[in-house]
């Protein structure tokens, strides 16, 4: 039934100079989500749209369709797209498709009478038909079809739409309108580092990240032995959920304990949140320099926990001297969570393990370290630089 999927995409024709270089991306991603179906297709741009349509001169497999409308709901920078049938510019075969498509649309519709509408248009003007009479001429044969009771019509909300577009080479007719995530296709920005957790908020920061186009490497902290194996397979479930949305992603796995052991041994109690933060993000800035990530993005959220008030967010920043992207900054939880949700991270980051960042955690954390003191306790840490250097080469990754 379809010969086609037209991709639309909205941002991306805002730009100006730099709109190849979007639009590339953009098909090459799809080209990469479309490999899904293991189905031979050509994926190709034409004047503000992305098609993709079979190699060989047949319709879609469904299945393979069904693959690859799944996948186009994770590649960035998509407004929406739509299985569509592509034809000759003329009216009798649009009516005759229309038809025969209309049927199965209807007899697989949940609504015992639904609300239909045509939407037509036409770029075509040497088209005999102007878009209202093609919407009079479609309706008027589909009452005859199915009768006239098989529908009430509604131009404002239907429950099912024809959509039919005539353009100078081909015409077009859909039934679907899916809607795409939005925001710029993977990899028209630099690649960045996620300092990723098992929590709710970090998963959520780099898939924000990735909507704005940076392809992003995970690093993530654990304390082992004082935290479990767990720890650390869960951020690998959530790279797993993660990587749906880019090519590919790589984990940087760091065991943190060493240096948490000698701030234990010497610094007060109160700023060993304080003084971890520090670490990870000293080490995420070395790895990031080695990888070629351009910045570091985390999950905080101004105010959430002691961590992350103004003087300490400051604190922690001052320890690094690179870019810190922090999407969530000014979100509620519940608005993170419902992001979790939809991306399908939630049900892992509510799976309870040890998190690094508990390991002889204070019982009450301060909530304003300034930077000289935190300096001063550093200070306190014989060779501090010599343990991360140690971390640092004993960091594991997943390719
Ligand atoms: P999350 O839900 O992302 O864990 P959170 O609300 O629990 O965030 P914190 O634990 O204070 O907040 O962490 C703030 C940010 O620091 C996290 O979003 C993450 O980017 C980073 N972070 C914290 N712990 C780790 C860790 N063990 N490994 C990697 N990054 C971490
Ligand atoms: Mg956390």
């Amino acid at each position: 039934m379809y010969n086609c999927v037209i991709c639309r995409y909205h941002e991306i024709a805002t730009k100006g100079n730099n709109r190849g270089m979007f639009e590339k991306c953009l098909v090459d991603n799809i080209k990469h989500a479309v490999r899904a179906a293991d189905f031979p297709c050509r994926v190709r741009r034409v004047r503000g749209r992305v098609w993709i349509e079979p190699e060989a001169a047949e319709d879609f497999a469904p299945a393979a369709l069904e693959t690859i409308l799944a996948a186009l709901k994770d590649v960035f920078g998509l407004e929406s797209f739509s299985p569509a049938r592509r034809l000759p510019v003329d009216m009798d075969a649009i009516r005759t498709a229309a038809l025969d498509m209309a049927a199965a649309v209807f007899s697989g519709c949940s609504v015992g009478h639904p609300r239909f509408r045509v939407r037509a248009r036409r770029s075509n003007k040497r088209f005999p038909l102007t878009s209202k009479e093609m919407e009079i001429d479609l309706v008027t044969a589909l009452a005859e079809r199915l009768g006239d009771r098989a529908f009430d019509i509604d131009l404002d909300e239907a429950d099912i739409t024809l959509g039919v577009e005539v353009r100078d080479e081909f015409s077009l007719i859909y039934f679907d309108i899916f809607r795409g995530p939005g925001g710029l296709p993977v990899g028209s920005n630099p690649r960045v580092l996620t300092l990723l957790s098992g929590g709710i908020d970090s998963p959520v920061a780099a898939w924000q990240i990735m909507k704005r186009g940076s392809p992003t490497d995970f690093i993530t902290f654990h304390s082992a032995p004082y935290t479990p194996p767990e720890t650390v397979d869960k951020v690998r479930g959530l790279v797993k959920v993660l990587n749906r949305f880019q090519r590919h992603g790589r984990l940087f796995i760091v065991n943190l304990a060493e240096f948490q052991k000698a701030v234990r041994d010497n610094c007060v109690e109160r700023m060993r949140t304080v003084l971890y933060r520090r670490a990870m993000f000293r080490i995420a800035e070395t790895v990031a320099r080695r990888e070629d990530c351009k910045a570091l993005v985390t999950g905080e959220a101004l105010g959430q926990v002691a961590s992350q008030t103004v003087a300490n967010m400051d604190t922690i920043n001052r320890a690094v001297d690179m870019l810190v992207l922090r999407p969530l900054v000014g979100t509620d939880k519940l608005e993170t969570i419902a992001v979790a949700e939809r991306i399908g991270t939630m049900k892992l980051s509510s799976v309870q393990v040890p998190d690094s960042c508990t390991v002889f955690a204070p019982s009450s954390p301060a909530t304003g370290v300034p930077v000289d003191l935190a300096l001063r306790e550093e200070a306190k840490i014989p060779e501090y630089a010599r343990i991360l250097e140690k971390i640092v080469e004993d960091i594991a990754f997943d390719a």
